[in-house]
C-alpha cells in the first residue's frame, strides 16, 4: 500500500474532511483558505478545497469540482489511495483514537450504550467517546459505496 497522504482541508470541504478522517486519512481543518494553503505548504500536506478560482493549477492543491460529498469522497479515494482504517481517527479533531473498555467509559456514555456496546474508543485530544452505532453505520455505508466507485474498474461510467 502507498504511504499515507496528509491533508489540510479548508472551510469549503469540512464534511469531506470528516469522512476522510473516518476512513483513517490524516486531515487537519483550517477554515480560512489562505491560512489553510500556508499550513499545507509548511507541513508538506495537500490542500483540499472547492475554491477553484483561487487554487486551480496551484501545486500541492487538489480542487474538488463538485459540492456533492459522495463525489468528493470518490475523487480523493481514487487519487490518493491508501489503507482504509475506519473508525481509528476522531472525525471531529483528527487525533488517533485510543481503545477504551466499557468500565473506562462507564458514566460517560448513555446507560443503554454502556450495556450493549462492546468496543469503545476515546479521543485523546477532544475527549469524544465513540462506539459502533447508527451514525458510524451510516458512515460505513457511505465509505463502502465510495470505495466501490473509486476502484478503477468501477470508474468508467462517471463523467
Ligand atoms: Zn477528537
Amino acid at each position: 500500500m502507498p504511504t499515507p497522504h496528509r491533508f489540510v482541508a479548508d472551510g469549503t470541504v469540512i464534511r469531506l474532511a470528516r469522512m476522510l478522517r473516518f476512513a483513517g486519512y490524516d486531515v487537519e481543518v483550517v477554515p480560512d483558505p489562505g491560512q489553510a494553503y500556508r499550513a499545507a505548504v509548511r507541513e508538506g500536506r495537500t490542500l483540499l478545497t472547492r475554491n477553484r478560482r483561487r487554487f486551480l493549477n496551484r501545486p500541492g492543491v487538489f480542487v474538488l469540482p463538485s459540492e456533492d460529498l459522495d463525489d468528493q469522497l470518490v475523487r480523493v479515494l481514487a487519487r490518493f489511495p491508501q489503507e482504509i482504517q475506519p473508525g481509528q481517527r476522531c472525525v471531529m479533531c483528527n487525533a488517533e483514537l485510543q481503545p477504551a473498555t466499557p468500565q473506562e467509559v462507564r458514566g460517560e456514555v448513555p446507560l443503554y450504550v454502556y450495556l450493549t456496546a462492546r468496543t469503545f474508543h476515546r479521543c485523546p485530544r477532544c475527549g469524544r467517546i465513540t462506539w459502533p452505532g447508527t451514525h458510524v453505520t451510516r458512515m460505513f455505508a457511505r465509505l463502502h459505496r465510495a470505495l466501490h466507485s473509486a476502484r478503477p474498474s468501477g470508474s468508467g461510467s462517471r463523467s
